[in-house]
Formats: C-alpha cells, sequence, structure tokens
C-alpha cells in the first residue's frame, strides 16, 4: 500500500465543518465570525511518551486526547485537527486500530481531521488541534490572585502508579493495573468542564507533567504563590487500596509521590475566587466531572505542601523535564 493509499483509507474522511479537508495543499478551516482560534501542538515519540506494545487504538486515543486537554485548559472547543505521522512501515493492522481510535475520539468531540503529513521512519506522531473561543475568554496560566481557590479536576496519579509497575518497581492485583494503565493509556480530556469553566476560572493549565510542575506554571505566570493541603490531595488517587508497603500499611509517600508529582493524568488544575465556589460546583455538576478543592492561592511566591494540621511538610517533588 502506497503513502496515498494509507491516507486515503485510514485518514480521509469527509469534513462538515472545514472549507477543505484531506486532499489538497492545505485545508482550509473558517472560525466562526468574531471567535478566536485556539491552536495547541503535541508530539508522541515512541519509548519517551508510549511504549512500542500499546494497542494501536489506545495510542489513536491518546494521540488526540493529550492535543483536547490543551484546548480544554483554556477553555476552547474543539474544531479541528492535524496529524503528523512517521512511522517505520504501514502495518495496516496497526493503522487500522489506531485510526479507530483516534476518530472515536474525533467524533466523541466534534473534532475533524483536515489535513497532516505522512512519511517513513521512527514511530512519531505529532497532533495539533484547533479550537475555538471568544476573544477574552481564553482561560490562561497567569490569571490567579491571592485568596483564589485552588481545584484539580478528576483523580491524579493513576497512570504513575502503572508506569511503576511496567517498570517492575511495583505490583498490583491485576484489576488496579487494568484500571491504572486505561489511565495512562486512555487520558480523558476535560474539554467539557474547561467551557464551563470560562468566566469562572481566573487560571487553568491541564496537568501533564504532573500536578506539582504545572500548578507550578501557574504560579510563575501569575505571580503568585500556593498551599496545598496534601491530606486532601493524597486521596486523588483512585487506586488507593493497592499502594501498600511490604507490611500492608498504606504507601502514603508513594501515593504523594504519584499524585503530586507521577504526570501523565491530563486533569485540569485551576484557580477561581471563594465567591464562585458555587459556580465551581455547578460547572463540576453540569459537566459531570468531578473536582476537588486542594488548597488556596496566596501572595508569598512558591508552593507549600501541608500536611492535615497545617504545617508544612518537605517539598521534595519535581516536574517531569525531557532535558533535566
Ligand atoms: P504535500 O505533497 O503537499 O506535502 P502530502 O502528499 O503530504 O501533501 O499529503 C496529501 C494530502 O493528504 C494533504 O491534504 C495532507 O494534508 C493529507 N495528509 C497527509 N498525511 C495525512 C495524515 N496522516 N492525516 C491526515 N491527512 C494527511
Ligand atoms: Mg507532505
Amino acid at each position: 500500500m502506497g503513502e496515498f493509499d494509507l491516507i486515503a483509507r485510514y485518514f480521509k474522511r469527509p469534513v462538515r465543518r472545514a472549507a477543505l479537508g484531506v486532499g489538497d495543499d492545505c485545508a482550509l478551516l473558517a472560525p466562526a465570525p468574531g471567535m478566536q482560534l485556539a491552536i495547541s501542538s503535541d508530539m508522541l515519540v515512541e519509548g519517551r511518551h508510549f511504549l512500542s506494545t500499546v494497542d494501536p487504538f489506545r495510542l489513536g486515543h491518546k494521540a488526540l486526547a493529550v492535543n483536547l486537554s490543551d484546548l480544554a485548559a483554556c477553555g476552547a472547543k474543539p474544531q479541528a485537527f492535524t496529524l503528523a505521522l512517521a512511522m517505520p512501515r504501514a502495518d495496516e493492522a496497526r493503522l487500522d486500530g489506531f485510526s479507530r481510535g483516534l476518530f472515536a475520539l474525533a467524533d466523541a468531540h466534534g473534532c475533524e481531521l483536515i489535513g497532516g503529513d505522512t512519511t517513513q521512519g521512527p514511530l512519531n506522531l505529532c497532533i495539533t488541534v484547533f479550537g475555538e473561543v471568544p476573544p477574552g475568554h481564553a482561560l490562561l496560566r497567569s490569571g490567579a490572585r491571592a485568596g483564589d481557590d485552588l481545584y484539580v479536576s478528576g483523580t491524579l496519579g493513576d497512570a504513575r502508579l502503572a508506569l511503576e509497575v511496567f517498570r517492575g518497581t511495583r505490583s498490583l492485583p491485576q484489576q488496579a493495573f487494568d484500571a491504572a494503565r486505561a489511565r495512562m493509556e486512555m487520558p480523558t480530556p476535560r474539554v467539557a468542564l474547561g467551557l464551563a469553566l470560562r468566566g469562572v476560572a481566573t487560571a487553568a493549565a491541564d496537568i501533564s507533567d504532573g500536578l506539582v510542575g504545572d500548578l507550578g506554571h501557574i504560579l510563575q505566570a501569575s505571580r503568585v504563590g500556593a498551599s496545598v493541603d496534601t491530606s486532601v490531595a493524597i486521596n486523588l488517587i483512585a487506586n488507593k487500596d493497592p499502594i501498600t508497603l511490604g507490611n500492608g500499611q498504606f504507601d502514603a509517600e508513594m501515593a504523594l509521590e504519584c499524585v503530586l508529582a507521577g504526570g501523565d493524568d491530563y486533569e485540569l488544575v485551576f484557580t477561581a475566587p471563594a465567591s464562585a465556589r458555587a459556580a465551581v460546583q455547578a460547572a463540576s455538576a453540569q459537566t459531570q466531572t468531578p473536582v476537588t478543592r486542594i488548597g488556596r492561592i496566596e501572595d508569598t511566591p512558591g508552593l507549600r505542601l501541608l500536611d492535615a494540621q497545617g504545617c508544612l511538610r518537605p517539598q521534595r517533588y519535581a516536574a517531569f523535564d525531557h532535558f533535566a
């Protein structure tokens, strides 16, 4: 199968929203009058962002999910995406699974594939997403203010737990491992929540490199600090029961490491004034997305981790950094 047959077979779909899709030198996309385009790219490299053994359907899902997560963090509505794909050979079984996983998530969000590039090479996937947001309504990292509440969506740390199992440093009961692995391989982009938080949240980011790191970006951009109640945050890991020490006791250090510095969560971390608590709850209920208040924004720069008594804990969590 040649390059163009492959594109036609697995990636060419009729477009409804875009003016022109796959097949010409460019795609044409007309944003609704007066709207801003929110644009983001995320690349997935084999061995770095996913294991070679991953199910192709899940890989297709994840490649788009991590991009939609960026739109969610901006409160933008997904419209379209492009896909640049390098792969060692045209493996039809894998392409079939990959494109099915990709389009299943794309269809769920009404986001259409409008173009891309396909080449032979080491497996590497780069998606660029385009979303719409009314001017002035995008959620930015720079809007947090001292006194704001600090929230995260969903659960954190389970993807990291699965990674530890793959690395061989942990073992989990099969059911717990399957659940953690699904969080790692099929993240849920919080698009509906991001949209519902427009006009409610003062700042937002998605959590791809761990809570401490991505919250750090908000703190830096907003020139503020924060304190996080670790006795609340520790409960954000979904797979609590299997995280035990040799003696069967709950391994709190491991759980906190996963929650605070795990990465690959694709949840939202966001801030909102205390006066907006009811509005945050309404956004959470309306989008059926759990939201937890884990701390507050403060004037003093830096991140402070507190225990249940409000005492300072040692800060020893770092964000994931490809070049550190
Ligand atoms: P060009 O010769 O201009 O580089 P290509 O031959 O790379 O164009 O691609 C032909 C058409 O197929 C273009 O419309 C391009 O956007 C589209 N395309 C190529 N690869 C993909 C892909 N993986 N997914 C979606 N569209 C693709
Ligand atoms: Mg090309």
